[in-house]
């Protein structure tokens, strides 16, 4: 049997991105169809935990790029933000000044609305604010990171590693707070409505086709927002009838990400709330924290780099942790064969080194054992980039089809090497804004 939608406005994808517009839409009396492959796992028992992990993200986490790049991919009600680690950080100066994307009213409004701050000193970790310490006795200037967290609401803070997998004491925010807002507002949500492609006709939107929970399915609208994350918004775009959105998923930015690792005796960062401090190297494209992977994943990550890293396991409670995120050159990119690359450039591969050698300095500062020191292997959490402002999107996120907009990670037009969801969330709202006015 063949479903039939109606709507004004149709959004693709329930993480920041969609559910930030879909709630203002709807909050501003817009009838919203907000469609979300994946389900809401949130009130189930293995929600946050490793088996949870391994049923909402894509190929149960061992998604990987033809060049061995793991991407964690969450796809339900909330997308990545059910699996982050709740960092905030204002958008990149060049989005303004470059490209004339002027977000900052959205973003401190945000900022007032969910209330985000560092966690206080004494909740941020003994051994993070040990390596920061280290870090800004060797002259780098770390500081507390921006949290979307808030741990009164939780009747037990109890934040470590292990939140990657999905937070289950309820301190951190997620976009899926902000679907079910929308849908206190009016807004239809339908989980398990994977979009293929948006139909168009005489330049214009009129809506989207494919698979209600096993059963095809089209929806009309006016206007169409595809927030289905870096991944997925290229690829409904490529598999659409037209030649004006060919390019999309043509090169792509991940923020490519290691860990350095080395051994102290008892301290460790891995029960600790993940990214507590930060610091960002503007001149090089940069960004180091303090973060270790969650305990079961620490041997099988690493084990992709060989059977001696992953026998490092019993080390992991003496483990400091040190993350890398590159902003990493436009390269590759996600392909209609299914097919995902992302090589690095010959300009991000020194840079990586020399972000290498500065956690190796800070980690032997803070007192690890040299001898100890290595890099996990390669991986990216922020697939962007795919459907870039300036290139495939205009400033105000239409694609050249009329009534066809993208509004997720995928408009960077560059790597922002830094958390995402407060920028994404200021487009959002933008977004709405501009709808609405026109
Ligand atoms: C482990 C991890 C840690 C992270 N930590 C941080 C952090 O601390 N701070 C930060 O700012 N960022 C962090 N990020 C990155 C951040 O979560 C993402 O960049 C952000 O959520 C991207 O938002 P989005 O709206 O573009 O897409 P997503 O959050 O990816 O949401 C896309 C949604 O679309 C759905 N979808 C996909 N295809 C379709 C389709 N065809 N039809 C219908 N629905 C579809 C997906 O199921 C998903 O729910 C982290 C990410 C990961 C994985």
């Amino acid at each position: 049997m063949q479903h039939s939608l109606q709507s004004d406005v149709i959004v693709v994808g329930s993480g920041p991105g969609g559910a930030t517009v879909a709630r203002e839409l709807a909050r501003a009396g817009k009838k919203v169809l907000l469609l979300e492959r994946g389900q809401d796992h949130r009130p189930r028992s293995y929600y946050g935990t490793y088996l949870g992990a391994l049923l909402y993200s894509d190929r149960g986490s061992l998604l990987f790029t033809e060049e061995g790049l793991n991407i964690i991919r969450p796809l339900m009600v909330g997308g990545a933000t059910s699996m982050y680690c709740g960092c905030a950080a204002p958008p990149p100066t060049w989005f303004k000044a470059k490209y004339g994307v002027d977000i900052n009213t959205e973003v401190s409004e945000t900022i007032e609305e969910l209330e985000i701050e560092a966690l206080p000193v004494e909740l941020r970790g003994k051994a993070s604010t040990h390596i920061a310490q280290a870090a800004q006795a060797l002259g780098y200037n770390w500081e507390p990171q921006l949290k979307f967290m808030k741990p009164a609401r939780a009747e037990k803070f109890d934040c470590g590693a292990k939140c990657m997998l999905g937070c289950r004491c309820h301190a951190k925010w997620s976009a899926a707070e902000y679907v079910d807002q929308a849908v206190a507002a009016g807004c239809d949500l339908r989980t398990g409505a994977r979009v293929d492609r948006v139909k168009i006709e005489a330049g214009h939107i009129v809506g989207v086709e494919g698979d209600l929970n096993g059963e095809p399915f089209t929806a009309r609208a006016g206007n169409v927002i595809l927030s289905a994350g870096g991944i997925g918004t290229p690829r409904i775009l490529q598999a659409s009838d037209s030649s004006l959105l060919q390019g999309a998923g043509d090169g792509m930015t991940m923020d490519i990400t290691v860990m350095v690792y080395g051994t102290i005796t008892g301290l460790g960062n891995g029960k600790e709330p993940p990214m507590t401090w930060s610091w960002e190297n503007p001149e090089e494209g940069y960004m180091l924290s303090t973060l270790i992977d969650p305990w079961l994943l620490y041997p099988l990550i690493n084990s992709l780099k060989g059977l001696r890293y992953a026998l490092t396991w019993p080390r992991w409670k003496n483990t400091l942790g040190v993350m890398i995120k590159l902003k990493d050159d436009v390269s590759g990119g996600v392909f209609s064969n299914g097919r995902i690359s992302k090589p690095m450039t010959d300009r991000d591969r020194p840079r990586m080194r020399g972000a290498e050698e500065v956690s190796r300095r800070i980690l032997i500062e803070a007192g690890a054992n040299p001898e100890t020191i290595f890099t996990t292997p390669l991986r990216g959490t922020h697939p962007s980039g795919t459907v870039r402002v300036g290139t495939l999107v205009d400033e105000n996120l239409q694609t050249e089809i009329q009534g066809l907009y993208v509004c997720d990670a995928s408009v960077f037009p560059e790597a922002l090497a830094r958390p995402t969801v407060l920028t994404i969330i200021g487009l959002s709202k933008r977004l709405a804004k501009h709808i609405l006015q026109h």
